[in-house]
């Protein structure tokens, strides 16, 4: 079985609901960087978000 890349937005940012999966890890950070970037204004480096957000489902 695959695994999935997933960030849960509520525990970097706790009024946010957005969750992030994917199979692929490049495209769940690069999705997780536009969100941090669009929504909260705030810019993480891919490897802040690949060891403190994601997880592995
Ligand atoms: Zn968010």
């Amino acid at each position: 079985m695959a695994q999935a890349h997933k960030l849960d937005c509520e525990a970097a940012e706790s009024d946010c609901r957005f969750i992030i999966q994917s199979e692929n890890e490049e495209e769940a950070i690069e999705l997780a960087r536009n969100h941090m970037h669009e929504e909260h204004g705030k810019e993480f480096s891919d490897e802040e978000l690949q060891t403190e957000y994601l997880q592995v489902v």
